[in-house]
C-alpha cells in the first residue's frame, strides 16, 4: 500500500485522515490508514490545517458557530471593551444566551460593568490570496477525489499513477511549482447553518459539503476520456471555495459560472448540471 501524496509505502501507517479537518465539524468524512501516510498526515495537520485554523476568520467562525476541536474545547472569540481593551469571549454550546467573558485586569471589568457593552469585530472571509488556504484546499481536493474513487477496485494505484494530480500533489506537500495554486471564494449562504434543537439539547449541522464539476470532456485518448478541468467546490458555513485539481486555473470554471447564472453547484438539484460527468 503506498500513501496518494507522496506515494512512498504507507503499510504501516497508523492514522486515519479527517477529509475536513475535526475542527471544521467534520466526524464521518475519513480516509482509512495507509491511503495517506503517517508522514504526510501529519505535516498536513501540523503545517497546513493548523495555520488555517488559527487564521482569524476560522478561529473566530468556529468560536461564534461553536465547533469543538478534537479536545472538544472551543475556541474563544477576540473582542474588546468601550475603553479598548482586549478580552476573550467564550459562547455558550447550551444554546442559552450565557457568554463567559475573560478579562485581563479591574479596570477592564470595571468597564465592562459600567458601559454594559462588548465589541466582537466580525471577519467575514478569509483571505483571498494566502498560500496557506490554496495548500489547505488542494489538500482537501485531493482527499475528497480520493474518497470518491475508492469504491473502484484498485483506485489507490491508478490514483497514485493518474500524473494529471502531480503538479497539485506537489504543490500540497511539498510547495513545488508555484507560489500559489489559485482558488476562488465567494458567499453564497448564511454562515449560521446549524439549527439547535431545544426539545432534544441538540444541533443539526449542515457544517460542509462538496461536489465536483467536469465542464466538459475534451478528448479521447487511446479510448480513455481527457479531462481538462477538474474542479473541486467545497462549502463551509455559506462560503463557496472553488478549485482546479488538474491545472493552477480557473479560467473554465468563471466561464461555467457566467453560462449557469453563477450558480453554486452546492445549490443545484442534480438534473441541472446536465453537463456534468458522474464521477
Ligand atoms: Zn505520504
Amino acid at each position: 500500500m503506498r500513501c496518494i501524496f507522496c506515494k512512498n509505502d504507507s503499510a504501516n501507517s497508523k492514522s486515519v485522515e479527517h477529509i475536513i479537518p475535526e475542527s471544521l465539524g467534520n466526524k464521518n468524512n475519513i480516509l482509512p490508514k495507509g491511503v495517506v501516510c503517517d508522514n504526510c498526515n501529519s505535516y498536513f495537520g501540523s503545517k497546513i490545517e493548523k495555520a488555517v485554523l488559527e487564521m482569524p476568520y476560522f478561529k473566530s467562525l468556529r468560536g461564534r458557530i461553536m465547533i469543538e476541536n478534537k479536545k472538544g474545547k472551543i475556541p474563544s472569540v477576540s473582542g474588546f471593551t468601550k475603553s479598548k481593551d482586549i478580552i476573550e469571549i467564550n459562547f455558550s454550546p447550551k444554546g442559552d444566551n450565557i457568554i463567559e467573558v475573560i478579562y485581563n485586569d479591574e479596570k477592564t471589568l470595571n468597564t465592562i460593568l459600567n458601559s454594559n457593552e462588548l465589541f466582537v469585530p466580525v471577519i467575514p472571509e478569509p483571505p483571498r490570496n494566502n498560500i496557506n488556504v490554496s495548500k489547505f484546499l488542494g489538500l482537501i481536493a485531493l482527499e475528497a477525489f480520493a474518497q470518491r474513487v475508492s469504491s473502484i477496485e484498485n483506485w489507490q494505484d491508478d490514483f497514485i499513477q493518474n500524473n494529471s494530480l502531480d503538479e497539485l500533489r506537489n504543490f500540497v506537500r511539498y510547495g513545488k511549482g508555484y507560489a500559489i495554486w489559485p482558488y476562488h471564494i465567494r458567499r453564497i449562504d448564511s454562515e449560521n447553518q446549524i439549527d439547535y434543537c431545544k426539545e432534544s439539547n441538540s444541533y443539526s449541522e449542515k457544517l460542509n459539503e462538496y461536489d465536483f464539476l467536469i465542464p466538459e470532456i475534451s478528448s479521447m485518448d487511446n479510448g480513455i476520456h481527457q479531462v481538462d478541468n477538474l474542479y473541486f467546490v467545497l462549502g463551509i458555513m455559506g462560503i463557496e471555495y472553488s478549485i482546479n485539481l488538474t491545472n493552477a486555473g480557473l479560467d473554465r470554471y468563471f466561464s461555467w459560472l457566467s453560462e449557469n447564472n453563477n450558480k453554486s453547484i452546492l445549490q443545484m438539484e442534480k438534473y441541472e448540471l446536465h453537463n456534468n460527468i458522474n464521477i
